[in-house]
């Protein structure tokens, strides 16, 4: 039987040429697992603008499907649609649609327009040419204060056209299952994919968190700390962590997973070969 599981990879968009490279192996590799689509990300305050651009393109150029990450950030309308315009010519037919955060060093002046903005500017210019996915947070935005406002404005971006979501990392699957069935009842029915951060290294992992609002429940937190001088027994513990957490979401009907490849392969590929997919 065909699994119609939704499985898909994030990159992270190359700064450097030897990155560029890195992405194109990782992505080779990861695309024998034949993944629903690849990802690359994008930074609203410009500094992986192109790097966004060339590379979809480099990769959908392989036969993979690709999905940029978009946001309007600083830009004037016009610039996001002649980028929408490019991608559409190119034949990509997917987009992630954030709102993006406010680059450091831009300061408070840059207006930051809502991703429901965004996924309504796009749905206007290109009709249902885009399948577009939005961002979801089980553990609750940074800036939001209950998961009631979070819901609402989830919903928000759902009605403007969203076709799915991908959510936040975390590690605690209830945060995922109450968020999903709050969704549910309030009447989105799009799939919530859960995303999926391995854990290679306690102080990334503890920094990224913190700044995202992604929560390190104490039990892995104190076990990550023990093993920060053994970096193989780490990387293990974090492999059967992240591999347990996975086996819950399918279980519980999660829909697919979305990785986080931090752009290496092995970390994804672990995780993926403990679950047998
Ligand atoms: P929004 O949906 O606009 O929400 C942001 C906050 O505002 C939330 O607290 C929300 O509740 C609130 N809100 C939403 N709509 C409204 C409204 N209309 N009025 C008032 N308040 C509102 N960042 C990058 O820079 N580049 C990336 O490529 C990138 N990729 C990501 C991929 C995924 C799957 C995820 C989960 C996050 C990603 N991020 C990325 C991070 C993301 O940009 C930040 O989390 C950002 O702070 C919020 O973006 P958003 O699209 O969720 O914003």
């Amino acid at each position: 039987m065909t699994d119609t599981r939704l499985f898909s990879f994030e990159f992270s968009a190359p700064k450097t040429e030897d990155a560029v490279t890195k992405v194109k192996q990782v992505h080779d590799r990861l695309a024998e697992l034949s993944p629903h689509f690849f990802s690359v990300t994008y930074g609203a305050g410009g500094s992986t603008k192109d790097g966004t651009k060339q590379t979809v393109l480099d990769l959908a150029a392989t036969g993979s499907v690709v999905a940029p990450h978009l946001s309007f950030g600083g830009d004037e309308p016009e610039v996001i649609e002649a980028l929408l315009r490019e991608y559409q010519s190119a034949g990509i037919n997917r987009l992630v649609a954030l709102r993006g955060d406010r680059p450091s060093g831009i300061g408070s002046s840059m207006k930051m327009f809502h991703a429901n903005e965004l996924v309504g500017f796009i749905r206007q210019l290109t009709g249902d040419h885009f399948h577009i996915d939005i961002a979801a947070y089980p553990e609750i935005h940074p800036e939001s204060d209950s998961v009631e406002t979070e819901v609402k404005y989830f919903k928000q971006k759902v009605d403007a056209g969203a076709n799915s979501a991908i959510t936040q990392y975390f590690y605690n699957a209830d945060a995922y299952f109450r968020f999903r069935d709050l969704c549910d009842k309030a009447g989105i029915k799009i799939p919530i994919v859960p995303g999926i951060m391995p854990i290679t290294n306690y102080k990334g992992i503890k920094r990224f968190s913190d700044l995202c609002g992604a929560e390190i429940p104490r039990w892995i937190d104190k076990q990550l700390q023990a093993y920060e001088a053994e970096p193989d027994t780490l990387k293990a513990f974090g492999a059967e962590v992240v591999t347990d957490l996975c086996e819950r979401l399918l279980e519980g009907g999660a829909p697919g997973l979305h990785f986080y490849t931090m752009n290496q392969s092995l970390p994804t590929l672990k995780i993926w070969n403990n679950l047998g997919l």
